[in-house]
């Protein structure tokens, strides 16, 4: 049967690509390190189980309203007021399935045939897929790796055409770990006011930051600013509950009644357990992300050390979400590969360490490492990694 054109050029997730390849491998019994998870090493706190378990025990097993539950939303709301100093009203919230679903209905109610979305490289590799399949067009912005792998307002304004619709911006970054500073955020929202762009502003790893640097969400920054800006986030990373599959939209009335219709016919609703879940986990006055931070930095710390020792790796320090982008061109082109992919293929054959190659996020000549296993085996993972360079050099 012949494809839709939407899907013929859809790219799978290279980031789930390398994953299955290293469990393949770690199937037939070889000694895998996988450093390529997206997700924190971190069980689901307790207290958020237990709530899970309450509401299946109490029938909580229903369909919910499409945007999800009222007091749900009533906490995200708070969580917004508490952690980020924005005022949201229930109608200004939508929950979704992750913050991934949140990204694509956002796309699919905003874009029409065409319509252009900034999105800054590196990416995280759904956003040009899901600007694709709501038939936008994604303008690929190339930050400088000495700028800390953050565009600059001068480039962003530089790409805006008259069919500019939206500019994504997300820090702390995924495959970067950098961060936009206020001041910078600043600058980037007076050219999206100047041009009345819509500010996509992806939050999800606003909780794992490991400098005094504050996280600041760019809605926050004005109230012009906040009406131009939906805000995405959830409770994959920050409470370690990817598996859950909930996360939220906040943003102007109409965009997410629009979400809200469109989820209507979709997903119906978020999953009601893991809406309870999720109730439980916002309404907690503990810190989620305390452990995890601490383990992450001392990781984060001896990892990104490490990588700076092996021949021709190159690694900036990030500040948050818990990844490592090194450049690796001279390391490539010392081993004789020809690309960067190739040399990631080897090292995973040879050495049996997964790593993601940074062509999927715009940037070829960096590879993403995740640091979200223990530090012993990232010790080891950085030690085979400098055995593959040094033994093909
Ligand atoms: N945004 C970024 C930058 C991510 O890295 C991820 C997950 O990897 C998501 C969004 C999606 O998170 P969720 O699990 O809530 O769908």
């Amino acid at each position: 049967m012949e494809l839709a054109n939407r899907v013929k050029t859809l790219t799978p997730s290279s980031t789930l690509a390398i994953t299955a390849k290293a469990k393949q491998l770690k199937n037939e019994g070889h000694d895998v390190i996988a450093l390529g998870a997206g997700e924190p090493d971190f069980n689901t706190p307790q207290f958020i189980i237990d709530a899970a378990n309450e509401a299946a025990q109490n029938g909580f097993t229903k369909y919910t309203p499409s945007g999800g539950i009222p007091q749900l939303k009533e906490a995200i709301a708070k969580k917004l007021d508490r952690d980020n100093d924005l005022s949201y009203s229930t109608d200004e919230i939508i929950v979704t399935t992750g913050a991934k679903h949140a990204l694509y209905t956002l796309f699919q109610v905003l874009l029409n045939r065409g319509d252009e979305v900034i999105v800054p490289a590196p990416y995280w590799v759904s956003y040009p897929e899901q600007v694709k399949l709501a038939e936008g067009k994604p303008v690929v912005v190339k930050a400088e790796e000495s700028n800390n792998f953050k565009i600059t307002p001068e480039q962003l304004e530089a790409s805006i055409t008259d069919t500019t619709k939206a500019v994504i911006i997300n820090s702390p970054s995924n495959p970067t770990g950098m961060m936009y500073s206020m001041d910078e955020l600043e600058k980037i929202g007076e050219i999206c006011l100047k041009h009345n762009l819509l500010i996509v502003s992806d939050e999800i790893y606003e909780q794992l930051i490991y400098t005094d640097d504050q996280h600041v969400s760019i809605a926050g920054i004005s109230e012009q600013l906040k009406e131009q800006t939906v805000v995405v986030n959830g409770v994959s990373k920050s409470y370690s509950m990817t598996g859950w599959r909930i996360g939220y939209a906040a943003g102007p009335k109409d965009i997410i009644k629009a979400m809200t219709n469109l989820a209507s016919h979709s997903t119906s609703n978020p999953t009601s357990i893991s809406q309870y879940a999720a109730l439980a986990a916002y309404s907690s006055e503990k810190d989620p992300g305390e452990e995890m931070r601490r383990t992450f930095r001392e990781r984060l710390d001896t990892l990104h050390e490490l990588l700076n020792e092996i021949p021709g790796v190159t690694c900036r320090k990030p500040k948050g979400a818990f990844y490592l982008f090194p450049n690796v061109k001279e390391a490539v082109r010392k081993t004789g590969f020809e690309s960067t992919d190739a040399w990631v293929t080897a090292l995973l054959e040879e050495e049996k360490v997964a790593l993601v190659p940074g062509s999927g996020f715009g940037f070829p000549d960096n590879v993403r490492l995740s640091y979200a296993i223990s530090i012993d085996l990232l010790k080891e993972a950085a030690e085979r990694i400098n055995r593959f360079v040094v033994n093909h050099q």
